[in-house]
């Protein structure tokens, strides 16, 4: 057996997984503890549940391996305690007979079984066993993470994609109509960018893109969030703000975007046009981004490089 297989933990390859036994006898704690630890694995120690729940406050403990019968809280309610708040899995150490059933273990959760009297190496076995599946459940959560953060994530501008916006807008919609709290909404659009995309190609005009996400991120508050809401469309969700607190970042928006290519040559220079709304009672979805849409087009209209709001 190799020596680094023991050593692979779910959170660095560097650290090695922390064990917990728990039993109240020293013999049996005592062996298990120097095994354990000449397999290169870093073990506390416990006497009874009380003791161990305390370190785990203190501590982060990969496996827990444990007794049923102790003084105190027994093995099974303290696995129940465990695994109701943390992340860490639990070999039950038990005999063939008593009261304590098999079943019940699974159903308190824990994750594998010992079954006395047993000999050390095939508990390094377990523990072995439910360190890879732990690893294993650990990359497949992250993999998860990842994919939910890529299916509401543009990938150009690596703001939130058009699909998250409706939901978001619906969540905030609801949210209006439980607690009335004012609710205002900004569409933002490039000016003239298919010029730009004519004179500069269309790799250049994706960094446009990009940059632009990034002047609209600088000028949002903390509970705002922008999205790219189609080509060179973007929007931006102001809960809790009225249309004169929206209009106060479409224009600090609008200037931060021109300052920005200031000194730029004239064909390189970017401005956007901004339309903005405040959600209205009885308002759906379609109807309050229709009014920004429609706020964004008299922008437009006026010269471009300007905001225009529309009041229901
Ligand atoms: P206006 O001031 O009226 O908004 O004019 P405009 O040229 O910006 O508007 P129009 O809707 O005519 O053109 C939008 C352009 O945005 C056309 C398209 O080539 C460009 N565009 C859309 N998506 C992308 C993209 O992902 N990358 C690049 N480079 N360009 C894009
Ligand atoms: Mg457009
Ligand atoms: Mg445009």
């Amino acid at each position: 057996m190799q020596h680094s297989d023991f050593l692979k933990s779910d959170q660095s390859p560097m650290t090695p997984p922390a064990i917990l036994i728990v039993d109240d006898d020293p013999m049996i704690r005592n062996s298990i503890i120097e095994y354990l630890r000449i397999a290169g694995f870093s073990v506390d120690e416990a006497v009874n549940a009380d003791q161990a729940l305390n370190i785990l406050k203190l501590k982060k403990i990969d496996v827990v391996i444990t007794d049923i019968i102790m003084n105190g809280m027994d093995g099974l309610e303290m696995t129940r305690h465990i695994k109701e708040r943390y992340d860490t899995d639990i070999i039950v150490i038990t005999g063939y007979t008593g009261n304590y059933s098999y079943e019940k273990a699974i159903r308190e959760g824990a994750d594998d079984f010992v079954f006395k009297p047993f000999k050390l190496e095939e508990l390094l076995l377990r523990l072995r066993r439910v360190l890879k599946e732990r690893a294993l459940t650990h990359e497949r959560d992250r993999m998860l993470e990842q994919l939910k953060e890529l299916a509401i994530t543009d990938g150009l501008t690596h703001l939130f994609n058009s699909r998250h916006f409706y939901q978001e807008l619906e969540i905030e919609i609801d949210r209006f109509n439980r607690y009335g709290h004012p609710l205002s909404l900004l569409l933002i659009d490039i000016d003239h960018f298919k010029r730009y995309n004519d004179r500069h190609g269309h790799l250049d005009g994706d960094k446009i893109l990009k940059e632009t996400a990034r002047l609209i991120v600088s000028c949002m508050r903390k509970m705002d969030s922008a999205y790219r809401y189609g080509g060179e469309e973007f929007t931006v969700i102001l809960p809790e703000t009225d249309c004169l607190s929206a209009i106060y970042v479409a224009q600090r928006t609008r200037e931060t975007v021109e300052e920005n290519f200031r000194s730029a040559p004239e064909s390189e220079k970017i401005t956007v046009s901004i339309g903005v709304t405040e959600y209205a009672v009885g308002d759906s979805l379609t109807e309050f981004i229709r009014r920004a849409d429609r706020a964004m087009y008299m922008a437009k209209e006026s010269g471009r490089n300007q905001i225009a709001q529309i009041l229901r």
